[in-house]
């Protein structure tokens, strides 16, 4: 099974995954949780450039295809090899961001967009999508608050972005879920860390059963 988590920054999907790692390892199922862009020693140095404010001049195509060249070793590194040993996989972003950010955000054509996703990602899609949507402001202030206590004062890339890019990336998310109902589990972020994750864990435990 592959199921992965999407939202805007700060919505909650890395603490979500290790809450529900933890519950379904607790019921016997063997996971593997890991994030994009990154997951493997070659993508997450490329995570390092893409997500360095000094690097903000570049341009939208290179950053997809950095995304995109991350994501091909990911998958052929960590993600099959997981899903053929019969995990499940959990994965903190994957195509829909590159929709979302490099699409919506960027302005790049989105046939372009799903060319390289696919490219890149042979042939594996998620089953379940969870999507931790919140406000645009409720989420930066999260990910700033959490920026500062792990580093100090610092600038990370998509602080140098407008809240309307934010808010682009936010709809985008949206209109995807709502074309593919059965695919994306929508989910309000606004709740406490507490009731999102009761939510997650019983429709994931539900889809699993069936
Ligand atoms: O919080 P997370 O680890 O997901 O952060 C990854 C960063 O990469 C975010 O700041 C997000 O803005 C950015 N990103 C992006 N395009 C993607 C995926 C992530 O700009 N396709
Ligand atoms: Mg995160």
């Amino acid at each position: 099974h592959f199921i992965t988590f999407e939202g805007i920054e700060g919505c909650g999907k890395t603490t979500q995954i290790r809450l529900l790692a933890e519950c379904l390892r607790s019921r016997g199922y063997r996971v593997v949780t890991t994030r994009e862009p990154g997951g493997c020693p070659i993508a997450d140095k490329i995570r390092s450039i893409l997500l360095d404010a000094e690097n903000s001049a570049m341009s939208p195509l290179a950053e997809l295809m950095l995304y995109s060249a991350a994501r091909a070793q990911h998958v052929s590194e960590v993600i099959l090899p997981a899903l053929e040993a019969g995990c499940i996989v959990l994965c903190d972003r994957f195509t829909d961001a590159t929709i979302a950010y490099q699409s919506a955000g960027r302005g790049i054509e989105r046939s372009t967009i799903e060319t390289l996703n696919t490219l890149a990602c042979s042939s594996i899609t998620p089953e379940l999508t969870v999507l931790l949507d919140c406000d645009v402001q409720t989420g930066l202030g999260r990910a700033r608050a959490r920026i500062e206590a792990a580093h100090g004062p610092r600038e990370e890339r998509f602080e140098l972005e407008s809240l309307e890019f934010h808010q682009r990336v936010r709809d985008s998310y949206l209109d995807l879920a709502s074309r593919q109902p059965h695919r994306f589990l929508k989910i309000c972020a606004g709740g406490s860390v507490e009731e999102v994750s009761a939510i997650i864990t019983n429709q994931v435990c539900t889809r699993l059963a069936d």
